[in-house]
């Protein structure tokens, strides 16, 4: 018997399944990531509408059945459909990077905080109207500290001596990716995976990993070269610490439509 549930949603994917039927992929608020097909989604516009878009919150109905890979979705109520995004393409391509790597890292496993520093994550890029480009940084590293491997940009990761807030911003500090920080000059020499990182790189991060709030991060600037450069750290860094990691598909195909992004 499976047992009926309601439950917030983020739509990470579509897929058509049939004729009618669609097969999506949900970040639920309380299950976790779930899997579901909506019989006759593409056949009774009016009820489901474009409920399934990718990246729409949803209240949704849920016929649940444990160890079910594939579960039956009933009645869904858009909450937000996040229309801003949907309509300039570096919005889109964001939003989709993060939705996409929500799919990777998740399970069916419930984190009410990850849907919810998710749904404020699409809600900042929606009403967003300057450079919202560093929200992508910000999301990855407070997925990190939901997910109970938050990097220390601040102090010394080994000695817990503070970053001494001066010197040339072009200068690089070590960071040392297993043990999630920076490293002081005394401390740069420990063994393990590290990188040379630009220090005004570590000082921009470390101003976004305190910013609680998404809005606060609309409010910062990078160049192309030092989000380029904040990735290449960031994705290190996942890499380390999440099994199954790889680059995002949503990345390159909007690379392709968005070569100055
Ligand atoms: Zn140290």
């Amino acid at each position: 018997m499976s047992e009926a549930v309601r439950t917030e949603a983020v739509v990470l994917r579509t897929m058509k399944y049939g004729e009618t039927s669609v097969i999506v992929t949900l970040y639920t608020k309380e299950f976790g990531k779930v899997s579901g097909i909506v019989k006759g989604a593409r056949q009774t516009k009016g009820r489901f509408g474009s409920s399934f878009q990718p990246m729409a919150q949803l209240r949704a109905m849920i016929y649940r059945k444990e160890g079910r890979d594939l579960q039956t979705i009933g009645q869904c109520d858009v909450v937000n459909d996040f229309r801003h995004i949907h309509d300039e393409l570096p919005k889109m391509a964001l939003g989709m990077k993060l939705i996409e790597l929500v799919q990777m890292i998740s399970h069916e496993e419930a984190n009410a905080n990850l849907f919810d520093l998710l749904v404020s994550a699409l809600a900042a890029l929606d009403v967003a109207e300057g450079d919202f480009t560093l929200l992508f940084p910000w999301f990855v590293v407070s997925l990190c500290f939901l997910l109970g491997f938050e990097p220390t940009f601040h102090e010394c990761v080994s000695c817990g001596r503070k970053k001494s807030p001066s010197g040339p911003p072009a200068s690089r500090l070590r960071f040392h990716l297993e043990r999630g920080g920076v490293l002081c000059d005394e401390c740069a020499g420990t063994t393990g995976p590290a990188l040379n990182v630009r220090r005004s790189i570590i000082d921009l991060l470390d101003r976004i990993a305190q910013a609680s709030d998404p809005e606060l991060i609309l409010a910062l600037a990078a160049s192309r070269e030092e989000r380029a450069e904040m990735d290449m750290l960031l994705w290190a860094y996942l890499r380390q610490h999440v099994a199954g990691i790889r680059p995002l598909k949503s990345e390159k195909v909007f690379a392709k439509i968005l070569p100055d992004s």
